[in-house]
């Protein structure tokens, strides 16, 4: 159910309407719009009688919700969702760039690639502190260890830093490092740490699940909103089907479907996406011409050195190529490409 305010409607009406719903011991989600004020209602079991609310003073409409996924989907908020992060607005008519390796490897590794993404105009940067391998001999990640990396990489480049979360643990110390958390593919329908992400104090950076339908994925964001944390964003990374000439196959059409079912900004990342250096370039420019919010690319100082997802990693040169072409193209699709954030602006 949505409770839509009346545009005149005052503060306290809105407060009372939140409490009236609490008081039934449902959750109360209030979602601030251009016109109006709109209240989700969560925690229900079954139908609610809309004239329950109607007869509240300063309530418009109440508006049964007919997606199974509420509080992420356009009935609910018809404006697309901004998050701020370290000074910058990601969505809203922005294209956002998140780039950095796969994994932090070294302070010198990190400090390399955070520089050489930051010099070519990306205004996050990412690094998995902990890796999410198919093979448990495989580099799993420096851990905390990584995270100071990367919170030495950001005080020195000004860029908030992206990191993925693989469980609770991890997610706590993510937390308190990285300015935005990742959730993997694999994780995608963790339920549990959906429901931690949700109690986070960041925004979620949430990918899709190699199998997932646009579905899934919508009401594994959905976990996490009705939590509390507002702040996701979804993001396209490939997904299993039988060609060989890529890693996964990447799924451009999703893109406006999330867009047109929900509000929130919508990524893709065309490096997991192809796991072929070659590839990233031409899908990332697909990328900004399909309408997401924004990219996430992996770039490496050596990538032949890597210790994860080297063959799907951009040099610093081929990412300033990139960034370069971007720019030029954004104007024409409406995108604005914001510079990177300035070392002033970080926190
Ligand atoms: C990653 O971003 O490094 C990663 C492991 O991605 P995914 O979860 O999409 O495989
Ligand atoms: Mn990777």
């Amino acid at each position: 159910m949505l409770v839509v305010m009346d545009r005149q409607s005052t503060a306290a009406q809105v407060d009372s309407v939140v409490r009236r719903i609490e008081a039934l011991g449902f959750r109360a989600h209030p979602i601030p719009g251009e016109l109006r004020v709109a209240i989700g209602i969560t925690g229900n079991a079954g139908p609610l009688d809309p004239g329950e609310f109607e007869a509240l003073p300063g309530v418009l409409q109440a508006i049964p919700v007919t997606r199974p996924y509420k509080l992420v989907s356009r009935e609910v908020k018809s404006e697309d969702t901004t998050i701020e992060v370290g000074g910058h607005v990601i969505g809203g008519g922005t294209f956002t760039v998140i780039a950095g390796p796969c994994a932090v490897e070294s302070e010198s590794q990190c400090l390399q690639a955070a520089r050489a993404v930051q010099a070519a105009g990306a205004q996050l940067l990412r690094g998995g502190a902990w890796k999410p391998r198919t093979s448990p001999y495989s580099f799993q990640g420096l851990g905390e260890e990584g995270l100071r990396i990367l919170d030495v990489a950001r005080r020195e480049t000004g860029l908030p830093v992206v990191t993925e979360a693989l469980d609770e643990e991890s997610m706590d110390l993510a937390e308190k490092y990285a300015d935005v958390i990742q959730i993997g593919a694999r994780n995608m329908q963790n339920f549990s740490l959906l429901r931690r992400a949700g109690r986070a104090s960041r925004p979620v950076f949430l990918k899709r699940g190699m199998a997932a339908t646009l579905e899934e994925l919508l009401m594994a964001a959905e976990y996490i909103v009705a939590e509390g944390n507002y702040r996701v964003m979804v993001c396209e990374r490939g997904v299993r089907s039988f060609g060989s000439h890529a890693r996964n196959t990447l799924d451009l059409s999703v893109v406006p479907a999330v867009r047109e079912q929900s509000h929130l900004p919508v990524f893709v990342d065309p490096s997991h996406g192809t796991g072929r250096r070659d590839k990233v370039g031409p899908l990332a420019r697909a990328t900004l011409a399909v309408g997401a919010d924004g990219l996430m690319v992996e770039v490496h100082p050596d990538p032949m050195q890597a210790r994860s997802d080297g063959p799907q990693a951009l040099l610093p040169e081929q990412f300033l190529d990139l960034m370069t072409l971007l720019r030029a193209m954004a104007p024409l699709l409406d995108r604005r490409m914001e510079p990177a954030p300035s070392r002033a602006e970080r926190r």
